[in-house]
């Protein structure tokens, strides 16, 4: 009996350290963002409401992210101003994503609100389709308002040239996780062209709170297929499945 319980602790201490896998090697990440939920099997996507009561928004949310851009209607939308400035940032795994922490300083100005940049992370394959198409990669830039309102920049990454500031993020979080601070030249992560689609939605991962207004550019960088690669060995498939649209509206911005 005593062998019993023993071994089912052993068990379910294995099992919360593979679920958490990808962090560093001081075992950081998920940390202080409650229980442990992945991309797949009995804590994927379709049981993250049943892992913690936070999570609940996840299953009852009619403002979900991410959609299918498709059936956008063209509106005024003003232009999206993002002043990024070059980072000095630290690089790390999350446990779900490859993370870079923004220095203080980088700004988005969007329907009359500023923002400051917190962080990007990349999500491989993209997370958004751009009518049904889905990308490689997509990259989210996280920023916040005073009040605490969310908005969300997407880039899509397709096959192409590499891209310099994927590489030294790749690089960094390969020969040093955790530690590596790259100085990053952000626009290099930007289109040339600021078409963008609009929505309000939600995060993409626990506890999905739907307090994001999203800003997705409607033309992708280029990223190699290495560089693709790398990111799929690292984090591969963490991409939530499509949400209804329901009673929203899908906005883009006038050419
Ligand atoms: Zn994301």
């Amino acid at each position: 009996m005593r062998l019993h319980i023993m071994l089912a602790g052993l068990l379910a201490v294995s099992g919360h350290a593979a679920a958490q896998g990808h962090a560093g090697p001081q075992g950081s990440a998920p940390a202080a963002h409650g229980p442990t939920w992945s991309y797949d099997g009995p804590s994927g996507p379709d049981y993250w409401s049943r892992i913690d009561a936070a999570y609940a928004t996840c299953s009852t949310g009619q403002q979900e992210s991410p959609i299918d851009l498709a059936g956008a209607i063209s509106a005024d939308l003003g232009v999206l101003d993002l002043q990024w400035r070059t980072l000095s940032a630290r690089v790390f795994d999350t446990g779900h994503a490859i993370q870079v922490e923004a220095t203080p300083g980088s700004n988005l100005t969007m329907g009359g609100r500023g923002y400051a940049l917190l962080q990007f992370h990349v999500h491989q394959p993209s997370e958004h389709l751009l009518n049904g198409h889905r990308y490689p990669l997509e990259i989210h830039f996280v920023h916040t308002a005073p009040d605490g309102t969310l908005a969300v920049v997407g880039v899509f990454a397709e096959p192409g040239a590499a891209n310099p500031v994927l590489q030294s993020v790749l690089e960094s979080v390969q020969a040093a996780p955790d530690a590596a601070r790259p100085t990053l030249d952000m626009t290099a992560l930007l289109p040339q062209g600021r078409e963008f689609f609009r929505y309000e939605g939600s995060l993409t991962t626990p506890p999905c709170s739907e307090t994001v207004d999203w800003a997705i550019l409607a033309e992708p960088i280029t990223a190699s297929d290495t560089q693709i690669e790398a990111f799929a060995r690292l984090h591969p498939g963490n991409t939530r499945p499509l949400q209804p649209l329901n009673r929203r509206f899908l906005l883009r911005s006038a050419p």
